[in-house]
């Protein structure tokens, strides 16, 4: 996959140099009070550069608090003004977008629901056609890259060039202590896509637990990620919405002053060092490759015998004993369970598929 997409930087926002781009503030806007209150807390954070709060709150089931609506833009004035924060709000209509627009809000976001429906993604591209308005498009639920990059190139087609990426992790149906699984290398290959696309990291979603943003956070910045987005609240437990996953202003604080800032380049015998580890691993990923290759052929090899003798493909008991034994030795080797499990069933896929098509005479 490729795109044309050229992203403008996000100039005086924050720098770069000096510390990630931090967004707080609620999942929800709920009352002018708890957003003030909430907002002026933040600004003596001098990392915190943008606030953020929903007006329209994207609900699984109806009856749920469904946002503020319309009336949250005047409570986001009076921050913007009292503070200096910029402001930023999720818009999932046309009608979201053209009101903040008339309403001077700084950055719009596509949420992750809105970002799975292309249909939804034009048309608020068209609302913000021209404006220039700096928009964040969050990933789709589903983790799908190119969904992903789609949305981006809709809205950076509509004559938006300062887009900046969140990544709020991705729907799993493995049981994980994420509310959403961060599958990293999703935005990673989005930057090697779009290198100089910001990517905001939105520990809340992801973990959907305070315990578990500081960790989060952390691995955020190590894998150069550019920025966070950390839902905070006055009042963490008592919020409408996301209340397990807020944290209050001192909470945040205390987040960011632990979190460790590590140099992206380190001094030439490092570098050398670093070089030389590399070249090795390029050497081990070679024979692995040659190694796969070869057990490939070798399947393929009984493939064809199966198919000369009538043979069914999926033989259950010898699968179920190389799993036992891989594991068993895999495990011995250090290497993690689930990566095992992960490597091993891509492999017996693999295998499958070859066979079939070697049945179907398509190989
Ligand atoms: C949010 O940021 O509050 C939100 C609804 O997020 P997402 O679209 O990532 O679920
Ligand atoms: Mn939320």
């Amino acid at each position: 996959m490729s795109t044309d997409v050229k992203i403008e930087p996000f100039r005086g926002l924050w720098d770069a140099e000096t510390f990630p781009l931090v967004i707080a503030g609620p999942c929800s806007a709920e009352s002018e009070e708890q957003m003030l209150r909430t907002a002026h807390q933040l600004a003596t954070i001098p990392e915190v550069k943008v606030f953020r709060a929903g007006l329209w709150k994207p609900r699984t089931r109806p009856g749920a608090f469904e946002g503020v609506g319309e009336k949250g833009f005047e409570w986001l004035k009076r921050v913007k003004k009292e503070t200096g924060l910029k402001t930023t709000v999720e818009v999932a209509k046309p009608e979201h977008a053209a009101l903040a627009l008339r309403n001077g809000v700084d950055i719009l976001w596509l949420g992750a629901r809105t970002v799975v429906n292309p249909f939804d993604v034009q048309e608020i591209a068209e609302a913000v056609r021209g404006t220039g308005i700096p928009i964040m498009v969050k990933n789709p639920i589903i983790p799908d890259l190119k969904l992903w990059v789609g949305a981006i190139e809709r809205i950076y087609a509509a004559g938006i060039h300062s887009i900046m990426a969140i990544h709020r992790g991705f729907h799993y149906f493995e049981k994980s202590p994420f509310r959403n699984a961060p599958m990293w290398e999703i935005p990673i290959e989005l930057k090697r896509l779009i290198p100089e696309l910001p990517i905001i990291v939105d520990p809340s979603h992801i973990c959907g637990r305070r315990d578990l943003l500081q960790g989060i956070s952390q691995k955020a910045l190590d894998l150069e990620m550019d920025g966070l987005m950390i839902e905070t609240h006055e009042n963490p437990d008592k919020a409408f919405t996301d209340a397990a996953q807020q944290l209050s202003p001192a909470a945040l604080k205390q987040l960011l002053g632990r979190l460790v800032l590590r140099k992206k380049t380190g001094n030439p015998d490092f570098e050398h060092q670093l070089e030389s580890l590399r070249t090795e691993i390029d050497k081990l990923d070679g024979e692995l490759l040659q190694i796969l290759a070869r057990r490939l052929a070798l399947t393929d090899e009984i493939g064809e015998y199966k198919r000369d003798n009538n043979i069914t493909i999926l033989q259950m008991k010898r699968w179920a004993g190389i799993i036992n034994d891989r594991l068993s030795i895999g495990m011995h080797l250090g290497l993690d369970e689930f990566f095992l499990k992960k490597l091993l069933s891509l492999l017996h896929h693999e295998s499958i598929q070859r066979q079939t098509d070697i049945l179907n005479k398509k190989r």
